[in-house]
């Protein structure tokens, strides 16, 4: 989850970061017995029987699935946006909104939804000023979302206007904006150091092309009352079935009926085995304590968690090593197997 701040999932009353409640949840699913492996998954066959998952590690066999793959962010494809992706071009105002590269500089950010309008404030945090681009003369965001920005002396909206193109300087950095008013056809260079793109997702069902029904964005289709897809067994939940909702408590919501059909499915196939829960032992806090504010101790070396990295972060002057890895985030994928090995193989 990217999303910095959720203001609207109910039992939070002065909201919670996105990290904080996927990290209340795991713990949530760990505490009722289930078991969590954090690894790419990169094959599914839900035509044979039982189903195949394969990840990076491990082969699984499963009688039922739950698809809770997402989605994610989409891109301009502006002439010269691989020349600029991570070096001034992001499609995560929270990953990088961050990184020196950003922080006192102006900054814009691309598109008219909850997304962007959440990502210009969130980037207030660290540019000195922030360029909100809309294509139309209008916001898609929710009023709330709207009010904030609008209303936000460091955010400019500039609606009718498109980007083109980024423009570098000498040095290969990134210096500006090529824009377009859409109304007017006149074209300007915005001067910013970086620009993040909030412009909608694509759903990650790649896997099950083929196997299961799509609708032609590539959404998977459900049976709303049920989470069914078209292959019996097979349920889905969160972004990939949601092209209109797509928040945290619709996708809970979701995922709680999709695991209510598949124990449904399991007991009328007569394929349900009985779980009981595990004698339960005394929890190991060594790293997990760190992650919280009460356990965390600055002058330790080893830590687990987004708290103690924002902490790390904003306070230590050490040189921080971090190993994050995300299904969403390419270059995580990247390094995960590099570093898996580094681990197997040490270095003399
Ligand atoms: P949306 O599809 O809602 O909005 C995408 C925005 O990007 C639109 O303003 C769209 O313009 C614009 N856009 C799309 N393509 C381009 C392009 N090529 N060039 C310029 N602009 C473009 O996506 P979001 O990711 O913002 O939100 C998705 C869903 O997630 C929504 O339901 C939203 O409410 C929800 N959400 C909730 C959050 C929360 O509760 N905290 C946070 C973030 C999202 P146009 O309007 O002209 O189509």
């Amino acid at each position: 989850m990217t999303t910095t701040e959720v203001e609207n999932f109910p039992g939070f009353p002065d909201g919670i970061t996105g990290p904080d409640l996927m990290d209340k949840m795991r713990k949530q699913a760990e505490r009722w017995g289930a078991e969590l492996h954090q690894e790419d998954v990169e094959f599914i066959d839900v035509k044979s029987r039982p189903f195949v998952i394969r990840s990076s590690d491990r082969e699984v066999k499963s009688h039922s699935v739950i698809i809770a793959t997402g989605a994610t962010a989409k891109r301009l494809r502006l002439p010269r946006e691989e020349e600029f992706w991570s070096r001034g071009i992001s499609a995560c105002a929270i990953c990088d909104g961050a990184s020196p590269l950003y922080k006192g500089q102006v900054l814009a950010v691309v598109g008219g939804g909850d997304t962007a309008t959440e990502e210009a404030i969130y980037l207030t945090k660290y540019a000195c000023h922030v360029h909100l681009l809309v294509r139309r003369d209008q916001l898609r965001a929710s009023k709330a979302m709207q009010d904030r920005v609008l209303n936000n002396p460091n955010i400019t909206v500039h609606f009718n206007t498109e980007a083109v193109d980024v423009v570098g300087n000498t040095k290969g950095q990134m210096s500006g904006i090529q824009l377009r008013r859409i109304d007017t056809g006149e074209e300007k260079v915005l001067e910013v150091k970086g620009l993040f793109y909030g412009i909608g997702h694509t759903p990650n069902s790649q896997l099950l092309q083929g196997q299961i029904e799509l609708d032609s964005s590539g959404y998977i289709l459900v049976d709303e009352g049920t989470a069914k897809t078209s292959v019996d067994g097979v349920f889905a939940a969160g972004d990939v079935q949601d092209h209109e909702w797509r928040q945290a408590v619709t996708a809970a919501g979701s995922g709680c009926i999709a695991a209510l059909s598949v124990e449904r499915y399991l007991v009328s196939n007569d394929l349900l085995v009985e779980f009981h829960q595990p004698v339960r032992e005394e929890k190991k806090k060594e790293i997990e304590g760190k992650d919280v504010e009460m356990g965390f101790d600055i002058t330790h070396t080893k830590h687990k968690g987004q708290y103690a990295l924002r902490k790390l972060y904003h306070g230590s002057p050490r040189l921080i090593l971090v190993l994050y890895t995300s299904p969403t985030c390419g270059p995580c994928r990247t390094l995960k197997p590099i570093l898996n090995k580094r681990q197997a193989k040490p270095v003399a």
